[in-house]
């Protein structure tokens, strides 16, 4: 059997041979769709382009038909491109990757060049080459779009868009800017999408606080209801609440709400409203200052952030924890919301007042709610 006694340089060599034969075949179509074309063939079939011509009667997709147009009309123009097309020492795709830069302005020697390249280098070349006209402009800024899309239960979103180069760098580089100044968990890197979208809340965060009030202290950003049959006084670990109007959210994000302070929260029995239980439930103002003041900054050991500083409850007020003093210790908003109501970590109660160390081990079964 004569494939075995072949080495794979042998068969390295026939496959490359074919490829060039290959070009040489193109190389002779070219010549044919360029006089196709010259003799209008379209009209004889009511096509209504060359390129539609092509791609009906050779079977061939889109973008292959409009290669062999292109290089139909242009690469005559390009000799020493179009002669290594024909003695197959250039294949078919590089011809007309090289004829393309060449038609983008590219001199001669540029595109000698090109040819130490792979074929995406050559594609980056001539992105860099090319010069948006007015038009291009203006479809791309009249075509900007961001989208956010709640699921279903409003538990999460999904966000898309398409903005001008412009506007997406300046996007870009505000959030990872913000993201950059961010601090790091111990034991849990975080990807450059995550820290994307804690940046982006960040920003977001900080706009609605210079609404709201002017940039001095927050008031309430969100209501929530929760159901008060039971959970007004004693919720239970487990609660879910929904925001007004808006998401559902799990017990994490609503034990962070708490200790923000920006929320109001009403009782709700069988879909009426029944209590208003903001001062029960989130940390009343004077409370809020003293904490923060006592404390002057995030206590997290080795975290130097002042951004967003809030009170925190060390033992959670739902497994029983209060609004004293000494239950309370503050945390920036990226070790609290990010890594504590977000992550699940916890503030360790054995470490020193001001250099908190954070804990995975959950809480002991003894301390759930009484
Ligand atoms: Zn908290
Ligand atoms: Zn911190």
């Amino acid at each position: 059997m004569y494939w075995n006694t072949r080495t794979v340089a042998d068969l390295e060599t026939e496959l490359v041979g074919v490829e060039a034969e290959i070009s040489e075949a193109r190389a002779r179509q070219t010549v044919l769709v360029n006089e196709l074309d010259r003799a209008q063939a379209p009209q004889s079939d009511g096509s209504r382009s060359m390129v539609e011509w092509v791609q009906a009667h050779l079977d061939i997709d889109h973008s292959t038909a409009q290669d062999l147009v292109l290089a139909g009309r242009r690469i005559g123009h390009h000799r020493r491109l179009s002669f290594r097309l024909a003695d197959g020492s250039a294949t078919f795709p590089r011809a007309i990757a090289a004829l393309k830069y060449a038609e983008a302005g590219a001199t001669s020697r540029e595109v000698e060049q090109s040819f130490s390249r792979d074929l995406d280098g050559v594609g980056r070349l001539m992105a860099q080459r090319r010069r948006p006209t007015p038009g291009d402009e203006h479809k791309t800024f009249t075509g900007r779009y961001f989208t956010m899309q709640p699921t279903l239960d409003e538990s999460s979103y999904r966000l898309w868009g398409q903005l001008p180069g412009i506007m997406g760098r300046t996007l870009e580089k505000a959030i990872h800017q913000r993201g950059d100044e961010l601090p790091r968990l111990p034991d849990q890197a975080s990807s450059r999408g995550q820290r994307n979208a804690d940046a982006l809340t960040a920003i977001a965060q900080d706009s609605l606080d210079g609404i709201d009030t002017g940039g001095t202290t927050p008031g309430p950003h969100v209501t929530v209801f929760i159901d008060a049959t039971d959970a007004t006084e004693n919720p239970s670990p487990t609660e879910t609440a929904q925001i007004a109007y808006g998401p559902m959210v799990g017990p994490q994000t609503l034990e962070g709400l708490l200790c923000s302070g920006r929320i109001q929260v009403v009782g709700v029995d069988s879909g009426i409203p029944v209590v208003t239980s903001r001062t029960t439930r989130a940390i009343p103002r004077a409370i809020r200052h003293a904490v923060m003041h006592r404390d002057g900054g995030c206590t997290i050991d080795g975290c130097r952030s002042r951004y967003r500083l809030e009170p925190h409850h060390i033992l959670p007020w739902c497994h029983g924890g209060d609004h004293s003093i000494d239950n309370l210790t503050t945390v920036c908003w990226y070790h609290h919301h990010v890594a504590i109501h977000g992550h699940g970590y916890r503030i360790d109660p054995e470490t020193p007042p001001m250099r908190r160390r954070l804990t995975r081990i959950p809480l002991p079964s003894g301390t759930d709610p009484p």
